[in-house]
């Protein structure tokens, strides 16, 4: 059935409901009479009760006949009735609300009625047969449109746009992608904080690829009546094959697709299932050829459904992080050009004092800034005022606290920090790829490191020098800040899994000797285990060896931090200044160091001619 039909059918039912209700109001109503024929039969003493609600008069006469009439004036009856001795009974009307109410009765019954129909339509498991009207029935509630924004409006996330290019490239010439036989990827994942831009985003493919876009919160299909979130998606998808090519965006995907429990005391749940199952049936139903891709964020990607994202499904996924300092002067760039600001403000100096802040907050602060012009009367936007929305926005957060105090910065700055440098100065280790002190998820730093190739086997050294990468962390903060924290239990971890696996999978530590011993499977380098059961006692001495293996490496990073501080502390305050440092940064660091470490050995080794200059 069309839409237009449908939208005749509902509107046919409207007018029945209003007509029936007008109907049922007559015959409920006693037949009216004049004010004065009231008030003459008042005055004659017939009548013998009266229910007044505003100025509607409804009553019995003494012989039981009942009459409505409209009283003009209550104040003046009111003397009257009593005086007649006349039961009254009375209600309260809310003025204009309580006929607005009444109005909308058909209205509800009808909504109600056709959600009643739609339930046990999707009961039945299809879409169709009968009347088809539960079909259609939302197309008015699916917003489809055009967006007008482009990659331009996104700042900050080169990375992430780099990746969604070919995609906007694939929706324009969809007929080029399909010629060469290449698959255009049906699912794509946006995940990251909030804030960070994921809906900005999708609006922009779509903007940038020009095609319609549909756009629906994953809380819409789940807040609806039972069974209505399941035909959603499906009315959803067969509306968008149509438009094809063209974007469907589900935003804060978490609310279905989190992950399905399997059986639970809570309808609400059984319907979310449901509307996910639908949802993963949809997507595994797109042919290549229907250019429909399917955009969906998350703040909280670990909260998904595996289901979703196997292959063929979610399989394209992109994650927006916090931005750095480069990333949020971009954005303050892109934002400030919506305001009138006095010349020569210093964006560059506002990016770098808002660390944490992310694309939205940043909007935010820049719109509070024109709100705090306005408020001091003036023609320009200046500096005082960021300081003053800043100062504001920040407040904010504090209460939330969602603000990184500056003591666990620099904490944070000095454990990347740690990591890297032993991984730097270590040999037989992967290079750095790149260093952040910008918070993703629990973590409140990264120090990525990227294999050179593709390795099947590792060196016993190798796997001791990720140990002490691991441990660079933690020794860092013990050297600088002389106390723990419980930012390295992560790390911590990982260290003694790889120890674990080194004394009883790979057989590399001389007292246990090359026999493997059971233990929890790991994913780590992918081996197969062997399992053998072992005594008590070998337990014990698994046990102590890989303490002994961790602590020697954990001396060994010590040694090796102690002996290149000036390293360690140069790094960590680049990293406080910049946030993030790329490989080729890094190694500018490093050489520096090294040159001014030269010529410090060089002064040392010749004590005499530095005293005689
Ligand atoms: P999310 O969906 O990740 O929570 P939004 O896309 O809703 O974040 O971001 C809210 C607003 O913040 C956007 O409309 C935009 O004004 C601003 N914003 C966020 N990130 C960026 C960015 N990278 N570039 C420009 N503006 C941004
Ligand atoms: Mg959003
Ligand atoms: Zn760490």
């Amino acid at each position: 059935m069309s839409n237009i039909q449908t939208g005749l059918l509902m509107l046919l039912l409207t007018a029945l409901g209003i007509l029936g209700y007008n109907v049922w109001l007559r015959e409920s109503t006693p037949p009216p009479i004049s004010y004065t024929a009231f008030l003459a039969d008042l005055d004659k003493g017939v009548i013998q009760r009266v229910h007044l609600r505003g100025g509607e008069i409804t009553g019995e006469d003494t012989k039981g006949h009942s009459f409505s009439a409209f009283a003009p004036d209550l104040t003046g009856l009111m003397p009257l009735l009593l005086s007649k001795s006349v039961e009254i009974t009375a209600e309260p009307v809310e003025p204009g609300l309580g006929g607005f109410l009444q109005s909308l009765i058909p209205v509800v019954l009808i909504l109600g009625g056709w959600l009643i129909f739609n339930r046990s339509q999707s009961g039945k498991g299809s879409g169709s047969g009968g009347s088809g009207f539960g079909k259609g029935k939302g197309s008015h509630l699916l917003p489809i449109g055009m967006s007008k924004i482009t990659f331009a409006d996104v700042a900050g996330i080169e990375e992430a746009l780099g990746e969604l290019t070919e995609i906007v490239e694939s929706l324009r010439h969809p007929e080029k992608f399909s010629k060469l036989g290449g698959h255009i990827p049906k699912g794509i994942l946006l995940q990251g904080p909030p804030g960070t831009g994921k809906t900005l985003l999708a609006r922009a493919i779509a903007g940038e690829a020009s095609v319609p876009f549909y756009s629906i919160g994953g809380s819409d299909f789940v807040e609806m009546f039972v069974g209505v979130g399941a035909s959603r998606v499906r009315e959803l998808f067969t509306e968008a094959k149509k438009n094809a090519p063209c974007i469907i965006f589900i935003d804060e995907i978490d609310a279905i697709g989190g992950k399905r429990s399997g059986g639970t005391a809570f309808g609400s749940n059984d319907e979310r299932e449901q509307t996910l199952n639908a949802l993963l049936v949809e997507m595994d139903g797109f042919s290549s050829d229907e250019t429909v891709i399917l955009v969906a964020a998350t703040n909280r990607p670990d909260m998904l459904d595996p289901a979703l994202l196997r292959p063929g499904r979610f399989d394209r996924q992109v994650t927006i992080a916090l931005p750095d300092a480069k990333g949020r002067l971009k954005i303050l760039e892109v934002h400030s050009k919506k305001i009138v600001m006095t010349i020569g403000i210093n964006l560059s100096a506002i990016a770098k004092s808002i660390p944490g802040f992310s694309g939205a907050e940043i909007a935010n602060l820049v719109n509070e800034a024109a709100l705090s012009a306005a408020k001091h009367g003036k023609q320009a936007v200046t500096l005082a005022d960021f300081e003053e929305a800043k100062d504001k926005i920040v407040m904010g957060l504090a209460r939330k606290n969602a603000v990184i105090s500056e003591k666990d910065r620099r904490v944070t700055a000095y454990h990347e920090a740690g990591h890297a440098i032993v991984a730097t100065l270590l040999p037989e280790t992967d290079p750095v790829h790149k260093i952040t002190i910008i918070p993703r998820g629990r973590a409140l730093g990264l120090t990525q490191q990227m294999p050179l190739d593709d390795r099947y086997t590792y060196s016993k050294e190798y796997i001791l020098n990720r140990i002490k990468i691991l441990m660079g962390g933690r020794v860092a903060e013990e050297l600088i800040f002389g106390r723990l924290t419980t930012g390295a239990s992560n790390d911590i971890l990982s260290a003694t899994e790889i120890a674990t696996r080194l004394i009883c999978e790979w057989g590399m530590n001389s007292t246990i000797g090359p026999v493997a011993h059971m233990h929890d499977q790991g994913e780590f380098l992918g081996g197969s285990s062997i399992m053998k059961p072992y005594s008590e006692q070998t337990a014990q001495r698994i046990d102590r060896e890989i303490k002994k293996t961790i602590e020697a490496c954990h001396a060994e990073t010590r040694q090796l931090l102690t002996d290149n501080n000036k390293f360690l502390h140069t790094l960590a305050e680049a990293l406080l200044i910049n946030e993030t440092i790329d490989a080729e940064e890094m190694s500018i660091v490093y050489h520096c160091y090294l040159s001014d470490k030269k010529i410090e050995d060089s002064l040392k080794s010749s004590p005499e001619e530095t005293t005689q200059a």
